[in-house]
């Protein structure tokens, strides 16, 4: 390692980081990052991982984040735990960020899958995390829809069908949900979903890429991936049969939009697996500011511009220029953030440390 102590005081801005995936899209991350569709764009790059230290599953098993000095992110971690972390993190989680945030870009509507919760994926998996994840809805297309939660019970008899016949009977088994701007929605493990076409999501998951891909042959993956190398009852053990009623839904959704100042970006039903903090400056612009605790946060410009400042190290002094798109990895060393100017930061971090996962 060749990063000084006072580099895990500064926010570093993060490249773009986004793995071959099965399934079509990316051109909205790109437009949202600010940057042009390079020449021969193969398409299927629907996911920029961010502060990733979670390798895909199958599919090449890339996935690692590498910070602007060449380091990849789980070795600059390791070196610098406290500074990037913080003690109580590190105490309660140990040397790992304990969450994966993603962009994600649906050219096409993804398959009906479903992540297996932590208890699952303890007792088969020798996991400690699930994946939880949720999605916090930047864009949508108008009609744009996700779909969460069987609407009726569904035995495991029926369910073994439903996956043998490998129809559109699956994805009519689940709640539709219209989604717009301002949307985010928690997907607790377990529960079958599906994300529809025309969609930028900013998702936060546990840290794990476990995915039981009830529907997959469409998507041609073969069936060793989409049951986790598990045999197919098992797999099938950890779906959520339902049904997930209107009143429970009701419950994994709210507006991050509705936030002023800094509040919560997710139901409180997220906490327990990741945080997401809206800060959004009031009063009037551009001189409008407001600060938000020190925390290792993956910090995404949703809107506007402005800049952030840090409580210490260089941006203490000079305060960074930031604009919708932009992308940075805030360390818990660098104290309290103060973001001024008309602009909106989502702040994607761990779990609280006292939350011991
Ligand atoms: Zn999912």
């Amino acid at each position: 390692m060749t990063s000084s102590l006072d580099t895990t005081h500064e926010p570093t801005r993060l490249a773009i980081n986004t793995p071959h995936r099965f399934y079509r899209g990316g051109e909205r991350i790109l437009a949202f990052r600010g940057l042009a569709v390079p020449e021969g764009f193969d398409g299927h790059r629907p996911e920029d991982w961010i502060a990733s230290t979670t390798r895909l599953f199958a599919e090449g098993g890339d996935g690692i984040t590498r910070l602007p000095d060449g380091s990849d992110l789980p070795g600059a971690l390791a070196a610098e735990p406290t500074a990037w972390l913080g003690a109580e993190h590190v105490e309660a989680h140990g040397v790992v960020p304990g969450l994966l945030t993603k962009l994600l870009d649906s050219g096409e509507r993804l398959p009906v899958h479903s992540h297996p919760d932590r208890s699952f994926a303890k007792a088969h998996l020798h996991c400690d995390n699930g994946k939880t994840e949720a999605w916090i809805v930047l864009e949508a297309e108008p009609g744009a829809t996700v779909w969460l939660g069987f609407r009726e019970e569904v035995d495991p008899d029926t369910l073994a069908e439903l996956v043998e016949a490998q129809d559109d009977r699956l994805l009519a088994a689940l709640n539709p949900v219209q989604v717009q701007r301002g949307d985010a929605v928690l997907v607790p493990g377990g529960q079958p979903h599906a994300i529809g076409e025309g969609i930028l999501l900013l998702e936060l998951q546990e840290p794990t890429d476990l995915s039981v891909m009830l529907e997959h042959e469409r998507f041609g993956l073969e069936e060793a991936h989409a049951f986790l190398g598990l045999d197919r009852p098992l797999a099938l053990r950890s779906v959520d049969h339902g049904p997930l009623t209107p009143s429970a839904l009701e419950d994994l959704r709210c507006r991050w939009t509705d936030v002023k100042g800094v509040g919560p970006a997710l139901p409180t039903g997220a906490e327990a697996y990741f945080r997401a903090q809206v800060v959004r400056p009031t009063g009037p612009s551009p001189a409008a500011s407001v600060t938000a605790p020190a925390g290792f946060a993956v910090t995404v410009v949703v809107e506007g511009r402005g800049t952030l400042a840090t409580e210490y190290g260089a941006a203490s002094g000079a305060p960074i220029d930031i604009a919708c798109g932009d992308v940075l990895l805030v360390p818990h060393g660098a104290g309290g953030v103060r973001v001024t100017g008309d602009v909106t930061v989502i702040r994607c971090m761990p779990p609280a440390g006292t939350t011991v996962a």
